[in-house]
């Protein structure tokens, strides 16, 4: 079974950027308030992700890094309507699977939490230990046992900005959540938590970027936007400040992306593109978010609806502002 892991780790561990993610996606899916995130030569020698979550019962902390181990969908049924980021029960086996693995971890109510050690999917040591409510994971060595994994990632310096890129795009999914950045001993940035997406942006961009946006929010049958509309003097030459959610989810959609380009075309000049954050909140069986392991991409159930509110939402809200 550990070669089966090692294989099947290929799957949702393709490089350290993708540890942060499903390791932060399980720091939010566990309520979370407030996480940090610190990395150390691209991720490659250390990743260590802390929280003040609900934690893990003593008696699942094991469990939890056997492959489909889950708690968060009990039937096949949930599947369709999953609002946690996690639901397969992979990202600990996999981790765990190709890489040197510590975590800690307590509820809020258990007077002691445990500690265990996993090495190349091997559980080494597991104690009862003292330690504050949340879980810390931290990993060190990916792929030091799949040297040919190993050899295919970049240079630390692209790894890292992979890491900052999901870092970064976590922090715009939770503005509710206070997050931190540390790159080798280097505090990157540090959000407050609070809901403020503005001020989220503020700590991200600087403050240029956070004053020359506007807030908005914008509801039609049961399809509720808000974000923030970058003004057009914010015009990118690239995609890259075009940032969509759906439920907390970050995602790619062309759809979305004409919806809100074509919203714009009228104010900034053509072949530019906007800043701009766009949360959508959906009922769960409105799209399927379960395309790919990577769960980037989506379907809509009713895509004519989704882009009419969507266009019609950032054009009103931009016309309102009298651009
Ligand atoms: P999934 O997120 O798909 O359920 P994972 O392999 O990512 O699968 O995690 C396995 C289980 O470990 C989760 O279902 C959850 O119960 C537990 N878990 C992992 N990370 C945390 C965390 N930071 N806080 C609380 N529980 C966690
Ligand atoms: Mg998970």
């Amino acid at each position: 079974t550990h070669t089966i892991n090692k294989i099947a780790a290929g799957e949702v561990v393709e490089r350290p950027a993708s540890v942060v993610k499903e390791l932060v996606e399980n720091s939010i899916d566990a309520k979370a308030s407030s996480i940090t995130v610190e990395i150390k030569n691209g991720g490659i020698d250390l990743i260590r992700i802390t929280d003040n979550g609900k934690g893990i019962p003593k008696d699942e902390v094991e469990i939890a890094f056997l492959r489909h181990a889950t708690s968060k969908i009990q039937t096949a049924e949930d599947l369709s309507h999953v609002l946690s980021l996690g639901f397969r029960g992979e990202a600990l086996a996999s981790i765990g699977a190709v890489s040197k693995v510590e975590l800690l971890t307590k509820t809020p109510h258990d007077l002691t939490g445990k500690r265990v050690e996993v090495e190349a999917g091997k559980i080494i040591s597991s104690e009862e230990i003292a330690c504050p409510a949340g879980t810390t994971f931290i990993m060190r060595q990916l792929f030091y046992n799949v040297p040919a994994r190993r050899a295919f990632l970049k240079t630390v310096s692209t790894e890292a900005s992979k890491i900052a890129d999901v870092v970064y795009k976590l922090a715009l999914a939770h503005p509710e959540i206070a997050i931190k950045y540390i790159q080798n001993n280097k505090l990157i940035f540090q959000t407050n938590g609070g809901y403020d997406l503005q001020r989220c942006v503020f700590s991200l961009y600087g403050k240029e970027t956070a004053k020359d946006t506007i807030p908005f929010h914008y509801e039609k049958d049961g399809i509720e936007l808000s974000g923030l509309c970058g003004l057009a003097t914010l015009a990118r030459a690239n995609r890259n400040y075009e940032f969509f959610f759906i439920n907390g989810r970050y995602i790619k959609s062309p759809l979305l992306q004409k919806a809100v380009e074509e919203a714009y075309k009228t104010l900034i000049t053509i072949g530019k593109f906007p800043f701009i954050i766009l949360h959508l909140n959906l009922a769960p069986e409105e799209v399927d978010v379960n395309v790919h392991p990577t769960k980037l991409e989506v379907r809509f159930k009713e895509s004519d609806r989704i882009y009419n509110a969507v266009y019609e939402g950032v054009h009103h809200h931009l016309s309102a502002e009298n651009l």
